[in-house]
């Protein structure tokens, strides 16, 4: 009899531990279960979930080639998961099911729920660890917590690692011709507003193996110089692809250490750089599943719950449409808007700007985020907004807030990305398209500053200096 492989956000047929260990036990026949209403109740919007459809039919022709038959199934919750997976191993005739764990609350009760139907049916639901080189839970403090704080995490992620975490899992041989077809796939959802991501982005573990490649060939040596320049492609763009499992981490480092003779923490600067980014996202997953709270939208930081966030509308639609008139940051949100990507530097200055300057709920910001990222995934998503807003682990001391005109200066010198996103500023000279004067404003129609940097980061001082540390 055949056992099931359930993918969730592990979209490849290669290095895929739950998919290797189904092999090993015979006959496969995999299984989809598109949740759009959750999924669309996170608030996942269009970018994303045309991008996981394409990447669900970009896996449905790998597996194809392997004489895996894809089963496809819409449900309506999580809840209905136990119930749909039970019945297709019953039409199936088989005798279990393997999956790969995902850590965010929700995704691990219904791994829990699932687990139990089939344990009660007698047959059983084996859950693998595989989206990071530690499990959640194994890599602790010296008193047996988990980590709140970057650093010693990397340190002890580095001291611990072995071969054998990052050894790549085979890929299936392909099995003799299955007497189940494969489901054909359903029309992508009807959205509100259509996709703006498509180009950019072909789904598929091909092409995040294309760019992998292209990556570590052409810009991981130029890594740490480039990465934080908006207008340069300095950074991999396989976001997309590493939060749906497209391609993984550990065929991201073995790459990298071979360009590295083999080493991760030292070597070329670049490359390391790049590593330790790898080791951000693997942070940030522990952290979901140690602090849970995390997921049902509490602040990492206790005692910062009780920050009097302001209640301003027309800021935060100023800030979501890209007219604050501070042209780093509208430059970034109308990237984001028209793109559905924004370079990870100006997610930390327009992060910072809206949970500081504007002193708005970073919830708000977060879910804005997540609902136009193409590469949307929570736990990197939250992590990054707890970090921007001050209230996360590891998070940036509340005092430091970035001066959005300075960070400009810095990283988009000659204002090129600025005039890309806010062409009515690029006629300007580097100098007027970084900080407008009041003349060039009024020309170009470019509006004037909603807040002063100055007074605005001394209200966020006052915000935060009000609260209690717990
Ligand atoms: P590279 O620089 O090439 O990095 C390689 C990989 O490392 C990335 O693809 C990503 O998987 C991981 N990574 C890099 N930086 C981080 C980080 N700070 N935290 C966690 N993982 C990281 N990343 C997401 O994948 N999804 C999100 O929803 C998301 N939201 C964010 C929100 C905020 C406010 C901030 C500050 C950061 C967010 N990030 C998110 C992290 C980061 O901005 C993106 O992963 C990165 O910009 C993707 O570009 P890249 O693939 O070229 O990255």
């Amino acid at each position: 009899s055949c056992v099931l492989m359930w993918f969730r956000s592990d979209l490849r047929v290669h290095d895929n531990t739950a998919l290797a260990a189904a092999a090993r036990q015979g006959p496969v026949v995999a299984v989809f279960l598109r949740c759009l209403p959750q999924w669309q109740g996170y608030g996942h919007g269009p970018n994303k979930l045309d991008f996981w459809g394409r990447g669900v039919a970009a896996l449905r022709d790998d597996l194809a080639g392997l004489n895996i038959p894809l089963l496809h199934r819409d449900i309506e919750t999580y809840d209905q998961a136990p119930a749909t997976l039970l019945a297709i191993a019953r039409e199936t005739g088989a005798k279990g099911l393997h999956f790969n764990r995902e850590y965010p609350l929700d995704e691990q009760r219904r791994d829990q729920a699932v687990a139990t139907t089939f344990d009660r049916a007698a047959l059983f639901a084996r859950g693998h660890h595989d989206a990071t080189a530690f499990a959640p839970g194994e890599l602790v403090t010296g008193k047996g917590d988990y980590f709140r704080v970057f650093t010693p995490f990397a340190k002890a992620w580095h001291r611990q690692l072995s071969d054998e975490r990052l050894a790549l899992r085979d890929t299936p041989r392909p099995q003799p011709p299955p007497d189940i077809a494969a489901d054909p796939l359903p029309p992508p959802p009807q959205a509100e507003e259509p996709p703006v991501s498509a180009r950019h982005w072909p789904a598929g573990a091909e092409a995040a193996s294309d760019r992998l490649e292209r990556f570590l060939r052409f810009r991981g040596r130029h890594y740490a110089r480039q990465r934080d320049m908006p207008a340069v492609s300095g950074t991999s763009e396989l976001s997309p692809y590493l939060a749906l499992g497209m391609i993984s981490h550990r065929q991201c480092l073995q790459a990298m250490l071979g360009e590295n003779h083999g080493r991760l923490g030292e070597g070329d600067a670049g490359l390391v750089a790049w590593a330790n980014e790898l080791v951000w996202r693997e942070f940030y997953q522990h952290v979901a599943a140690g602090f849970p709270r995390v997921c049902r939208h509490h602040a990492f930081q206790r005692h910062t719950e009780a920050l009097a966030w302001r209640d301003d509308d027309a800021g935060f639609r100023a800030w979501c449409e890209g007219r604050t008139g501070y042209p780093i940051v509208d430059a970034a949100m109308r990237q984001l808007v028209q793109t559905g990507w924004m370079h990870n530097r100006l997610r930390m200055i327009t992060a910072m700007f809206l949970s500081k300057h504007l002193l708005i709920d970073w919830r708000r910001g977060e879910a804005f985020f997540l609902y136009h990222l193409v590469d949307g995934e929570f736990c990197a998503n939250n992590g990054g907004w707890q970090w921007a807003a001050s209230t996360g682990t590891d998070a940036a001391p509340y005092f430091r807030i970035f001066n959005p005109t300075t960070q400009s200066n810095r990283f988009d010198p000659d204002g090129t990305f600025i005039a890309e996103f806010v062409p009515e500023l690029a006629a300007l000279s580097p100098k007027g398209r970084l900080a407008p004067s009041s003349e060039q404003r009024h020309q170009t129609r470019y509006p004037p500053p909603i807040v002063d940097h100055k007074a605005a980061r001394l209200r966020a001082l006052d915000a935060f200096k009000a609260l209690t540390t717990d």
